[in-house]
């Protein structure tokens, strides 16, 4: 076996090192193969991306068409390109945000980071320099840059790298009222933003109480706060609806979308910001706003998100995960009687989790990476998440039999754990 290279995120090196590495060669639906050919399931949509599943080649059509005739050129001063311009629109045209104007990054930690100096820039516009604050909520992931690092709400996740962004606080994931209290004591006048997924994604599937959501934009306009909805998980059908925003009657300032805007078959993040913020950038009052990637406006990857949405428009994936989403509860309780599970977390579309139970965590802490392997063993890929909840969140193209594999999958896992 030749010494692998590769250097993989989010993983202990020295735990995979010595190992025969996996090797996924190629994708089909809502299925991937390995090297020997064998069919897994992608319970994932790898991590979270994967909304029209693989193998689409009109996709790869649409990427080498752009790309054979330009596959890029900067979107600095006046250039521009017409798949970066007819996403813009029709990114502008689905947002609940009136009037909006679409800027380009990257992936979901580029558009984070962007929108973080983006609010602080336009206080600093308005005259309002110690406007700069910016809250988000314990247990969220929003990236792994110096600044979603540091806003982020997994504590591990920001440990060891010393300070990484000034003039930030976290409220309690599940409360209004702690986001209404943080504001008070902090002064609303220092607050620049609220970040928020409107579901808790890798921090364990954390669906908002009833309400949350309506309730978290009105304190955030009664305040003037800028409210930045990290749609990087949520967005392009995941949770039944284009945003998750738009499904809750949300009106962010900024939404942050990556991931499923491509489906994953190119790089790609989108800042979708609102005119309240964008005007005074566009009238010239607040100057410019000196950021951007090398690769903003990539015309290649453009075509890919207009290919991608084509699918989900056409083959209706967003009520296939509103439908999906009434019928999870049932497809999933044959695992809710199990006693190594806690709860079978479902809610908001084609997302979901499995809570393990915390006395079998105590028992076994190695469990939900012992259980993943076995369903990987069984066919099913798929992770634990942040709390060790195993998650659920297929390419929206599946039907009831893939639920049903998922969870047989974690039956066998669970069962085949030897008791400690
Ligand atoms: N925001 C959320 C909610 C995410 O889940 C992620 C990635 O998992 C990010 C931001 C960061 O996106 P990326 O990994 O594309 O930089």
């Amino acid at each position: 076996m030749t010494t692998s290279r590769l250097w993989h995120g989010f993983t202990d090196m020295s735990t995979v090192r010595h190992r025969a590495p996996f090797t996924i060669t190629r994708g089909q639906g809502a299925y991937l193969f390995d090297a020997e050919g064998r069919r897994y399931l992608d319970a994932s949509a790898g991590l979270w991306f994967c909304n029209v599943g693989h193998g689409r080649a009109e996709i790869a059509e649409a990427a080498q068409r752009q790309m054979s005739r330009m596959a890029a050129y900067s979107t600095f001063g006046d250039y521009t390109n017409e798949p970066a311009e007819q996403l813009a629109a029709r990114l502008a045209e689905l947002s609940p945000t009136d009037g909006a104007s679409v800027f380009f990054t990257s992936g979901g930690s580029d558009s984070i980071d962007s929108a973080i100096k983006l609010v602080r820039r336009f206080w600093l516009a308005l005259g309002l320099p110690d406007r700069r604050v910016i809250l988000s909520r314990e247990n969220a992931y929003h990236g792994g840059h110096i600044g979603s690092t540091g806003i982020g709400g997994i504590a591990l996740d920001r440990e060891g790298f010393g300070e990484l962004i000034t003039d930030t606080a976290r409220v309690a994931w599940d409360s209004a009222e702690d986001l209404e209290k943080t504001i008070t004591s902090l002064g609303a006048e220092r607050v620049a933003a609220f970040v928020m997924e409107p579901v808790i994604a890798a921090g364990g599937c954390l669906f908002p109480p009833q309400g949350y959501l309506q309730a978290v934009a009105e304190i955030c306009r009664r305040h003037g706060i800028v409210l930045i909805a990290d749609e990087v998980v949520t967005g392009f059908g995941r949770s039944g609806d284009w945003f998750a925003s738009r499904r809750f009657g949300v009106v962010p300032d900024i939404i942050v979308c990556a991931k499923g805007l491509t489906s994953g078959y190119m790089p790609l993040g989108a800042l979708i910001v609102g005119d309240r913020i964008a005007q005074p950038f566009y009238d010239g009052t607040a100057g410019p706003f000196f950021h951007g990637y090398t690769y903003s406006g990539h015309a290649g990857a453009a075509a890919v998100a207009l290919a991608t949405m084509d699918i989900i428009e056409r083959e209706a994936l967003a009520q296939n995960a509103l439908s999906l989403e009434t019928r999870l509860p049932d497809l999933m309780s044959p695992l809710t009687d199990h006693p190594m599970v806690q709860e079978v977390r479902t809610g908001q579309g084609l997302m979901a989790a499995v809570e393990l139970n915390p006395q079998a965590l105590r028992v076994t802490p190695g469990l939900p990476m012992a259980v993943v392997a076995s369903m990987r063993e069984a066919g099913v890929l798929t992770r634990s998440l942040v709390g060790g909840q195993i998650q659920f969140s297929p390419p929206l193209i599946i039907g009831n039999s893939q639920a049903t594999e998922f969870v047989d999958a974690v039956l066998t896992g669970l069962n085949t754990i030897p008791p400690q």
